[in-house]
């Protein structure tokens, strides 16, 4: 078999990503639900989630890097769109600015439902023509958009919907509790019109728009999922799994063992 030729820098870039994503540990173990995991179909893979299991150590490097591009993907498109005077930045009640784990300047909507146990923040809060629209960005494979393109009744993909759900009904709540009453953007706002995912396909970079608005009947479904597996999780028990999506999963390797954590 031929040796792998010696690159110049790109097998060590490829080392670097790997090295500096390395499977994140909570320091704080109590369990709770991330808006972005709530989509999967794997009941085993969001009970992972919710218990906090560290993510295995061999996630392949690709996997890392495709997370990585959506990230550089994600902070462009904010800044057009706070250059277009249409995204409304979070700030705290002092009026400062948030930052992340990693000491970066953080403008995104935290949001938290302790009921729920479930936090997580908002990609994109946007006022369109005075009206306040959530917004959820999803990169996709060419193959995927334009199926989502021909659909005949709009509508995101049915790993995201809950995501964006979870979103609006939280976000709303915490409007009417006042939690965001110190953010003048949002001065005299009582209601969120929906949310807007705005699909990019990574292959040309055309760019779709999806808007949903609330659909109780969904959101009913989303926390009887959540109910389900705290109830796994109460009994000290693994949920079982599905076949989609295992690939690309970052706890397969604890799964295949049956590893609760
Ligand atoms: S490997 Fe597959 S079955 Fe196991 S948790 Fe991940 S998605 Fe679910």
């Amino acid at each position: 078999m031929a040796s792998k030729k010696k690159t110049l820098i790109v097998d060590a870039l490829d080392k670097h990503i790997d090295d500096s994503n390395k499977p994140y540990i909570h320091k704080n173990k109590e369990p709770r639900f991330i808006p972005s995991g709530l989509g999967t179909p794997c009941l085993r893979k969001l009970f992972y989630i919710y218990s906090k299991v560290p993510q295995d150590n061999d996630v392949p490097v690709m996997v890392k890097k495709a997370g990585l591009v959506g990230n550089v993907y994600h902070d462009k498109l904010a800044d057009l769109l706070r250059e277009m005077n249409v995204l409304i930045d979070y700030y705290d009640e002092d009026g400062n600015q948030l930052k992340d784990p990693n000491g970066n300047i953080d403008l995104e909507f935290p949001i938290k439902a302790p009921d729920l146990k479930i936090k997580g923040k908002i990609d994109l809060v946007l006022k369109l023509k005075d009206k306040i629209w959530l917004g959820e960005m999803k990169s996709s494979t060419t193959k995927s958009f334009e199926y989502l393109k021909r659909m005949k009744k709009p509508a995101p993909k049915s790993q995201h919907l809950p995501q964006g759900l979870i979103y609006l009904y939280i976000f709303t709540q915490m409007l009417k509790d006042g939690e965001f009453k110190h953010i003048k953007e949002l001065e005299g706002i009582k209601e969120v019109e929906g949310i807007i995912f705005i699909y990019i396909n990574k292959d040309n970079h055309e760019f779709l728009e999806i808007p949903i608005k609330r659909n109780d009947k969904e959101f009913i479904k989303i926390v009887q999922k959540m109910k389900t597996v705290e109830a796994y999780y109460e009994q000290k028990q693994l949920p079982p799994g599905t076949s989609d999506f295992c690939n690309s999963c970052p706890w397969h390797s604890k799964c295949v063992k049956n590893k609760l954590s």
